[in-house]
């Protein structure tokens, strides 16, 4: 949801519209937003290469504000980008030094530079955050407040407070932190979605945040209405794919589902005692055969043609080996097959658990019709929900329609919040002072 091109003066040369369309589709991502700082000049070039690949770059913008904020603009289209271009080229002062700040290279779709922009993009406009939203919706686009969980160049972090009267969006959360915990602090509270991106400055850096979102098609305006909440489009997650391990149970689940399982049965157990964090995914898919199984954990084999979004059992073998634990594939051909990872739940090097909210809603909006068993332990307490009792709570509607997800939504929360309550009064318990 936020990737600079070469036109950035802090992007990397080799940022150019068909380097990024690629690094994103090995990345398994179905689109980015592309938000240069303060100009839209390699949308076009961006969206064609998109085009040809088979995926979407959406119009955006990374305006900064007088106060030194960073607004990213979500726009409908590349017309509308080259009218809020405009309308910030004329309030930015200064013309680009290169030695200074980089180069600022306008590109054409397979990398050929056809020019450079002259403003001192890097520069701040002089909009204030109100007037610079007001700008963006006149625009047609939608206002996320970019990285708010930074304090350089953070909506927070710059002015100490939301402005009550400003008319955000949307709300982004760095790949320096933690979807959940991002979305609880700055985003659950003014009630707008949490969104999360890269701020890919080069193309190794694409895909190690992202957002899921629940759209009919990959296209703009189904980006929009999902951030708006309408017909059914909806903001599922976020996550990093290369830390969370809440993205990875995705990943496993995702597969049994993609090979014709009809139940998955996850369980993440959090044992202090035993200083263990156990992840098992089971399910009633084709399975493996002996060979098969044996071969799934080796880094060098895959049977995919394409790398989807998510490490694989290669990764989650090793981060579970780097986190002092172990994983286990049982599998037979017809029959399923049953994932289990152990990590030392203390264990430096053990990976955050991540979102998984964003598991349990990704997995059944894209597969509303498996049967989910899901429990989440930690110590002597736990919760379960079941899609079966869900389902008879939804009166026949899906668990993929609005009302499926919201109620998933705030089943996960409410059992995850009962977790938390039970974590917080034990330490209380344990540490009386
Ligand atoms: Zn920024
Ligand atoms: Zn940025």
């Amino acid at each position: 949801m936020h990737v600079h091109t070469c036109l950035s003066p802090c992007g990397e040369l080799d940022m150019h519209p068909s380097a990024i369309v690629r690094a994103a589709v090995e990345a398994g991502l179905d689109g980015v937003v592309i938000c240069d700082h303060n100009a839209a000049d390699n949308v076009a070039a961006t969206g064609r290469a998109a085009r040809t690949a088979g995926c979407v770059a959406v119009a955006g913008m990374e305006i900064t504000t007088e106060e030194e904020v960073h607004l990213v603009a979500l726009l409908p289209d590349e017309a509308a980008a080259g009218v809020l271009h405009a309308r910030v080229a004329a309030a930015l002062p200064g013309r680009n030094a290169p030695a200074a700040f980089g180069e600022q290279v306008i590109a054409s779709e397979d990398g050929e530079v056809l020019g450079f922009n002259a403003s001192l993009l890097s520069g701040a406009t002089s909009w204030t955050v109100g007037r610079a939203a007001d700008e963006i919706h006149r625009a047609g686009g939608l206002v996320v407040a970019a990285h708010m969980d930074r304090e350089r160049f953070g909506l927070v972090g710059q002015l100490g407070f939301v402005p009550a009267d400003l008319a955000l969006d949307a709300i982004e959360v760095s790949a320096a932190t933690a979807y959940d915990a991002g979305r609880r602090r700055y985003a659950d509270p003014l009630g707008l979605p949490a969104i999360t991106g890269s701020d890919a400055h080069g193309p190794g850096e694409i895909g190690r945040a992202l957002t899921y979102l629940h759209l009919d098609r990959a296209e703009a305006a189904e980006v929009h209405r999902a951030i708006r909440a309408e017909g059914g489009r909806a903001v599922l997650g976020g996550g990093r794919p290369m830390e969370d391990l809440a993205l990875h149970i995705l990943d496993i689940a995702r597969n049994g589902a993609e090979a014709g399982a009809t139940r998955i049965e996850v369980r993440v157990e959090e044992d202090a005692a035993a200083d263990t964090l156990c992840i098992t995914v089971a399910d009633n898919g084709r399975g493996m055969d002996a060979e098969t199984a044996g071969r799934a954990t080796d880094p060098f084999f895959t049977t995919r043609r394409t790398r989807v979004v998510g490490l694989g059992l290669p990764l989650l073998r090793q981060a579970a080996e780097t986190a002092g634990g172990g994983l286990t594939v049982t599998s037979h051909a017809g029959a399923g097959t049953r994932v289990e990872a152990v990590f030392g739940l203390s264990h430096v090097d053990r990976a955050p658990l991540g979102d998984v909210e964003t598991t349990v809603l990704v997995l059944l909006a894209a597969h509303p019709d498996v049967e989910l068993d899901w429990t989440h332990r930690r110590g002597a307490h736990e919760y379960s929900l079941a899609t079966a009792d869900l389902r008879a709570a939804l009166d026949g509607a899906s668990l993929a329609s609005p009302a499926g997800l919201a109620l998933l939504r705030s089943a996960v929360r409410h059992g995850e919040q009962s977790l938390s309550a039970t974590a917080d009064s034990e330490s209380r318990t344990e540490n009386p002072l």
